[in-house]
């Protein structure tokens, strides 16, 4: 980055010198020295669009909150990221994610540009209505900004299939278009198969790879004790698919406080993840199960609190899928003490770089069998994004696949994110001092 008069934006800040620190640690400017260009090209979004939105809540009064849209780069094909309502969303957040969405967009190898927008509208607390009118506003300006070949919002913190339905009948409706315009649409009106489920499972696939070649080839989740962050969409999946590899998930949380095994045997089962997915549902918090007594007598509730250093025995495998920042580096130190050999983000930049510097150094003092395996959200969690770009591809050709064939096409691209990962790594990447 080379200005210095613009307002500071730390997680921008922090996400561009994460990639930029790596990239300067590996031989990449040595080998193709006109990348350096190309990092300067690529920080600075091609185009950001900032606007009010006005609606209007259940008691008549007038709300107004902040639109963005940051139309980041589009070299590989039209901008493409989710929408995050939240009520800690500013420029610099949008930022972050539309820089992390252009690399995680361009390892899916699918012809997507990056971006990302939101508002800092908070849904938790809002009627159904209320929210149907936020999403009609934002919409309603956000339209003339977006289209299938320019610029297809999906969902993220916040965003659900519900208000992907809502945005895309008002975009319908101003624009007089059915086009894939938004991905993450319901099933019977455009959207694809397992695109709701595609991030949790996408962060499993690509851990499985981690754990089968780090292992050669003889250890699987089968067995693992695996700590999840989260009860969203990403963490619901994610934990299912962990639970049907023959894992056991450990831990779950969200924004109020972390829901842990008490004993060291046993795991959630599908049945208690479905009752904080349906939970989830109505904007409702997971202590709300957890004082009920089949949730609290086999878990503990910290108030407050993220899993990492709250976990009773062993930890095989973190799977940080809540938001951004969710792991410290005292956590990290704390996660590698409790046995953790795999961290793979299902959320973006989920680890702080403290976080990620104690992995880093504990591999570096740790080769071979004993070295611990760090997988970024821009590879990991790229599953959900790239069951977006099958979404866009259906609709372009009018056609629907099968589950399976979504499926299937998921599996080989988070394949293929690791081996060009590892490869990648192989060619450039320099030991670190
Ligand atoms: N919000 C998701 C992400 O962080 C998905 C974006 C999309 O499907 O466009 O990758």
């Amino acid at each position: 980055m080379t200005a210095t008069n613009l307002p500071s934006e730390p997680e921008f800040e922090q996400a561009y010198k994460e990639l930029a620190s790596t990239l300067e640690n590996s031989t990449l400017f040595q080998k193709k020295p006109e990348y350096r260009k190309a990092l300067q090209v690529v920080s600075v979004p091609e185009r950001v669009i900032q606007f009010r939105v006005v609606w209007e809540d259940d008691k008549g009064q007038v709300q107004i909150n902040r639109g963005f849209r940051v139309q980041f780069n589009s070299a590989l094909g039209p901008y493409k990221g989710g929408l995050r309502f939240h009520p800690s969303v500013n420029l610099s957040i949008l930022k972050f994610l539309g820089f992390e969405q252009i690399f995680k967009n361009a390892l899916t190898g699918l012809n997507m540009g990056g971006g990302k927008g939101g508002s800092d509208f908070d849904p938790k607390g809002k009627s159904d209505n209320e929210i149907r009118r936020f999403c009609v506003a934002f919409m309603t300006e956000l339209c003339k900004h977006i289209g299938a070949d320019t610029d297809v919002p999906a969902g993220d913190i916040g965003v659900t299939g519900r208000e992907v339905g809502y945005m895309f009948g008002q975009y319908k409706k101003i624009r007089n278009q059915w086009e894939g315009v938004l991905t993450g649409k319901g099933g019977s009106w455009g959207g694809s198969l397992i695109r709701p489920e595609a991030t949790g499972y996408g962060v499993v696939y690509y851990t499985e790879h981690m754990i089968k070649h780090a292992t050669g080839g003889k250890e699987s989740f089968a067995g693992k004790r695996v700590a999840i962050s989260g009860s969203g969409n990403v963490a619901q999946y994610a934990a299912l698919k962990v639970i049907e590899l023959g894992g056991s998930v450990i831990s779950l949380s969200d924004s109020q406080g972390a829901l842990v095994l008490k004993g060291e045997e046993g795991s959630f089962t599908p049945e208690e993840i479905n009752a904080i997915a349906a939970i989830k549902v109505e904007r409702k918090q997971i202590s709300e199960l957890a004082n009920t007594s089949a949730f609290s007598s086999k878990f503990k509730y910290i108030p407050g609190a993220r899993p990492w250093t709250n976990i009773v025995g062993r930890i095989d495998v973190a799977l940080p899928s809540a938001t951004q920042n969710e792991v410290s580096g005292e956590e990290a130190k704390a996660l590698i003490a409790a046995g953790c050999k795999f961290i793979a983000e299902g959320s973006n930049m989920g680890s702080t770089q403290e976080a990620i510097d104690v992995f880093e150094a504990h591999r570096e003092a740790n080769p071979g069998a004993a070295a611990i395996w760090y997988a970024p959200g821009k590879a990991a969690n790229a599953g959900g994004v790239a069951v977006s770009g099958l979404e866009m591809a259906q609709n372009s050709a009018r056609v629907n696949w099968t589950q399976e064939e979504v499926d299937n096409r998921l599996k080989g691209i988070m394949e293929d994110c690791f081996k060009n990962g590892l490869s990648t790594a192989k060619e450039y990447a320099t030991p670190r001092r």
